[in-house]
């Protein structure tokens, strides 16, 4: 059977050329970036050169990258990093109800180490209002982290304006970019963040690599201890067939951007109309402060474990709600802070494209889903009893 992939957001497949640039750097070129020898400095080189191509894209300084093992270890050393570093300035953290749980788990240790969070809610679409961050600031607040587009409902935070407000009250902006590299334009100094997380399976990369942008002159307590690798703030021997697979993929996915997510846009938007012209079926996220490849519906009467598995059969990998909550009966954090029911947050169901996916695959998705959809309905006793009492 032909498979779909429409789970994006999860994770992404390594492109071939991405392959193709790392190869030599496990079989070849495999030395420690550390030693001295020839074999040693031709991995150092190309380390090097990685940084340059990551720090161009996000137009930065190459001092400014530091690689990390991905999204999480980017999220956790941005946060534990200055809450460590800045105890005598104060211990209060604002961040959002809809992040990763990179974010809020780690929020989550800090609060038991002491540290004060404020988690901002967000309105219906899942937009968080820079008004609400400028009033939860204190004279002790450290840290602002808010994401620059959500993972599960795809809505694109208005970070510029955070950014702008945290540094008006000499606030540090942090924010977790992982999904939005690739799919919205990413430049450090437009945002005016201080620290950005990204992650380079989200974007056809290897998985297990990452960056944390950190701005020159911001202080971090250390994460990883151990070597002296990443300029002494990161230990661990780089690993540079990642790294090299990173930098590749990270000029690919932001190469032809508008163009690019202009296409995965518009199957999007067919998936998004074709769904919600089905009856209690609805839209979660933004209409259009929204990620390119990004669908997001709750399907009313139904379990969204459910779907997948019936949608798996039929050859169409999605997900629901978030895929490190799956395996938990608890509905998705973001659903829940956009207000939905935890009745209707069970039935949510997350499409998320890339420059993979084609006309065929939405066409198959749309001819199929439906017929799913009502398959289920008519198990469904909620529904018997709803469509009974609309007699
Ligand atoms: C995937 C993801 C992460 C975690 O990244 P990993 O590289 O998988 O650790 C963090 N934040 C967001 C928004 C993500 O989508």
């Amino acid at each position: 059977m032909n498979r779909i992939y429409m789970d994006n957001a999860a994770t992404t497949a390594v492109s071939p050329a991405v392959v193709e640039k790392m190869l030599p750097y496990f079989t070849e070129c495999y030395g420690n970036a550390s030693s001295i020898h020839s074999t040693g400095r031709d991995a150092r080189k190309a380390l090097e050169e990685a940084r340059r191509r990551v720090a161009a894209v996000l137009n930065c300084s190459p001092n400014e990258i530091y690689f990390t093992s991905g999204g999480s270890e980017s999220d956790n050393w941005a946060l534990k990093g200055a809450a460590f570093a800045n105890r005598k300035k104060g211990k209060h953290i604002i961040t959002s109800a809809v992040e990763h749980h990179a974010i809020l788990h780690t929020c989550e240790y800090l609060e038991k180490q002491g540290c004060e969070i404020t988690y901002i809610p967000v309105d219906a679409d899942g937009l968080v209002n820079p008004a609400d961050v400028e009033a939860a600031i204190r004279p002790d607040t450290i840290l602002i982290s808010i994401m620059a587009a959500n993972n599960e409902i795809g809505t694109i935070e208005p970070i510029e304006e955070i950014a702008a407000i945290a540094h008006a009250h000499g606030v540090l902006f942090h924010t977790d970019a992982v999904q939005a590299i690739g799919a919205i334009p990413v430049d450090v100094q437009k945002i005016g963040c201080d620290m950005l997380s990204l992650s380079a399976h989200k974007f056809h990369g290897p998985k297990g690599v990452g960056v944390l942008y950190i701005r020159k002159g911001v202080r971090l307590e250390n994460f990883m201890h151990g070597g002296a690798q990443e300029r002494g703030r990161r230990a661990a021997t780089e690993n540079v067939p990642g790294i090299v697979g990173l930098a590749e993929a990270i000029t690919l996915a932001t190469e032809n951007l508008e163009e690019k997510n202009a296409r995965i846009a518009a199957l999007r938007d067919q998936l998004i109309d074709g769904l919600t012209a089905l009856p209690y079926v609805r839209l979660n996220g933004h209409r259009t402060k929204r990620l390119p490849g990004n669908c997001n519906i709750s399907v009313q009467f139904i379990e969204g474990e459910a779907l997948l598995l019936r949608l798996d059969l039929a050859g169409i990998a999605a997900s629901s709600g978030s895929a490190c909550t799956s395996g938990s009966l608890d509905p998705s954090h973001v659903l829940l802070a956009i207000g939905l029911p935890h009745a209707i947050a069970h039935g949510s169901l997350r499409l998320s494209l890339s420059d993979t996916n084609t006309q065929e695959d939405v066409d198959y998705v749309l001819n199929t889903l439906p017929g799913i959809i009502e398959t289920l309905r008519s198990m469904s006793p909620l529904y018997q009893d709803f469509m009974e009492e609309q007699k």
